[in-house]
């Protein structure tokens, strides 16, 4: 059975464009529920840790560099089969290849900067969930 939770995060470049609450007002549309949010940013150690799953990937430092370059939002979401459900809503990795009218194709600048990160599973999306927010900070 699938969960009914997600993690995402608004990556550096959509923050420093203004796309914010374009973005949040958007997910929220998509019938996501906030289960927990903050504004942070990640130190250069953190990103790596985060995205230790892509170490071998030949794009793993410059991500880790990227994502640790500004603030970010980070959340969790609530939806029935969220992790696909969220990754179906958002786009391809690719804002050229993403479909008309969702986040990474309005949002996106590049495939590295496109717009938002969304979990791969459903264990990841617990994973990722865990390093950011303590049990008290989701509602
Ligand atoms: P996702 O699950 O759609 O986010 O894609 P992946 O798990 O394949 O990659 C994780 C993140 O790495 C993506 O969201 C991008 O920010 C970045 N990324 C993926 N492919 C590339 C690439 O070919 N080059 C660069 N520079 N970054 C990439």
């Amino acid at each position: 059975m699938s969960g009914n939770i997600t993690f995402t995060m608004i990556k550096p470049t959509a923050i420093s464009k203004g796309y914010t609450g374009k973005i949040i007002d958007q997910v929220i549309r998509g019938g996501f529920r906030i289960k927990a949010m903050k504004y942070t940013r990640l130190s250069k150690k953190e990103a790596q840790r985060f995205y230790a799953v892509h170490k071998e990937r030949p794009f793993y430092e410059s991500l880790t560099t990227f994502m640790s370059s500004g603030p970010i939002v980070a959340a969790i979401l609530e939806k029935q089969n969220a992790v696909q459900a969220y990754r179906d809503y958002i786009g391809a990795t690719n804002p050229e290849e993403a479909e008309e009218g969702t986040i990474r194709k309005l949002y996106g600048t590049s495939i590295e900067a496109n717009a938002v990160h969304g979990s791969d599973s459903d264990e990841n999306a617990l994973v990722e969930s865990g390093f950011f927010f303590s049990e008290r900070e989701r509602y």
